[in-house]
């Protein structure tokens, strides 16, 4: 068989435990027997940042930035209990922090839908699509703990030296306080990251913030993806057929749950981490949410959105059998060959990319599936196979399609 060249490679970013198991299986069973795979390969697992000083995390970005196309591997943020198991030098930072903060970008996730998973909400036919603003707010807070009697002020010095003051409160009694900012920078390129990211898969796109409270801080948020779709994007959207809603987000938590999907829900920081994990368990699980890193210069990163399943990890150490879901990470994989293959026009990568994401969801409708999907899905005759007979069962059927 002829395997289906590459133009420009993907940046190829290796990772941790589990799923660098399934990263090694995935490529030797469903990639390199069918596409002479070109990648920039850069191994993201602990021990090599730690003896990188995780310079190989930046570089890995800046390749990314380079090229355009990454796919990513799950890897461990290291804690106190890391640091001694892996006896590092230092406690690295959150690779996925790392690379968000040079690509500037905003982290899209979506369901993979199965026949035979039913969503919690029975409504839900279609991907919700949660786009998280991953920068500011209470995520870059500073708080402190007030005791009676105490004011707290909000000053802003300006830079010819000017105050600005407001006052947030007079403690009669004891209390707590908290400044929180953003910027309009990144908030313009989370909207542009939105709105391109719904050009890009046809969709239409909702935002929503708390601005009948918030008159200036989330009214700003507001203003800014207004006056950025105005002036840059409404004509593709009308071009498109797709539509750009402002509502606030008690009513947009209210048409999430009646509507039957197909839309991007454009979330502030702390929206987008709660709800995305309320839309993911509501779509059923974890090892099927996918995750797509968008900066606004149009470079994509590809992940699944689970961690390394480090649980998993250590039964596969023990030499024990192991049920580990890999479709998440298989989508990124067709995700990053599909927007490869856009790129540089070579159509049989996306056909190819097409093909093994239909192969592996008709696996699972097939009733072939992983443990964790055994208790939701309502077929009448189902499977639970290990991690490497799960992938199996999808190249026959992938090699049915080809
Ligand atoms: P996790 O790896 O997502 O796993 C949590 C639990 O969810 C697992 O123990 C497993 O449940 C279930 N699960 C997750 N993915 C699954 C899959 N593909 N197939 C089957 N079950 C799956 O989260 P964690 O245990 O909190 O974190 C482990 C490590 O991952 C940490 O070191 C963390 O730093 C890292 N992490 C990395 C990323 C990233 O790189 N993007 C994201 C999150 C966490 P059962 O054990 O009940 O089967
Ligand atoms: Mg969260």
């Amino acid at each position: 068989m002829n395997k289906i060249q590459m133009k420009t490679p993907l940046v190829e970013m290796d990772g941790d435990e589990m799923t660098r198991v399934i990263w090694k299986m995935l490529k030797d069973i469903l990639i390199t027997p069918y596409v002479d795979l070109k990648t920039e390969y850069y191994d993201l697992g602990l021990r090599h940042r730690d003896e990188t000083a995780d310079r190989v995390t930046v570089e890995s970005a800046e390749a990314t930035k380079k090229y355009g196309v990454a796919v990513k591997c799950a890897t461990i943020t290291p804690n106190a209990a890391r640091v001694k198991e892996y006896n590092l030098h230092e406690m690295w930072k959150s690779p996925n922090g790392t690379i968000r903060a040079i690509l500037d970008g905003t982290v899209f996730r979506a369901p993979i839908l199965v026949n035979g998973i039913v969503p919690f909400i029975p409504s839900w036919k279609k991907p919700i699509t949660i786009a998280r603003h991953a920068y500011g707010d209470v995520y870059r807070n500073t708080e402190c703990i007030v005791p009676a009697g105490s004011r707290a002020e909000l000053v802003v010095t300006a830079p010819d030296g000017t105050e600005t003051r407001e006052l947030i409160h007079e403690f009669k009694g004891a209390g707590v306080v908290q400044g929180q900012h953003n910027l309009d920078n990144s908030i313009g390129s989370f909207a542009r990251a939105c709105f391109n990211y719904a050009l890009d898969t046809k969709q239409d796109i909702w935002f929503a913030t708390k601005d009948t409270i918030s008159k200036k801080y989330d009214h700003r948020f507001k203003d800014i993806f207004q006056e950025i779709y105005d002036a840059e994007y409404k004509e593709k959207f009308d071009k498109a057929g797709i539509e750009y809603f402002y509502t606030l987000i008690d009513d947009a938590v209210a048409r999430v749950v009646r509507s039957e999907g197909g839309f991007i829900w454009a979330c502030k920081n702390y929206d987008g981490d709660v709800m995305s994990d309320m839309v993911a368990t509501a779509f059923g699980s974890l090892g099927l949410m996918t995750s797509v890193l968008v900066s606004p210069d149009g470079v994509y990163e590809y992940e699944a959105a689970h961690g390394t399943v480090t649980r998993h990890y250590y039964k596969y150490l023990k030499g024990e059998e192991t049920s580990t879901n890999s479709m998440a990470t298989l989508f990124a994989w067709t995700g990053a060959l599909r927007k490869r293959g856009e790129l540089d026009g070579t159509p049989e990568l996306c056909a190819f990319a097409e093909k093994l994401e239909k192969a592996a969801v008709q696996t699972i409708e097939d009733g072939v599936m992983t443990g964790d999907l055994i208790p939701l899905s309502s077929l009448p005759n189902k499977t639970k196979v290990d991690t490497e007979a799960f992938l199996r069962e999808v190249a026959k059927r992938l090699d049915a399609l080809l």
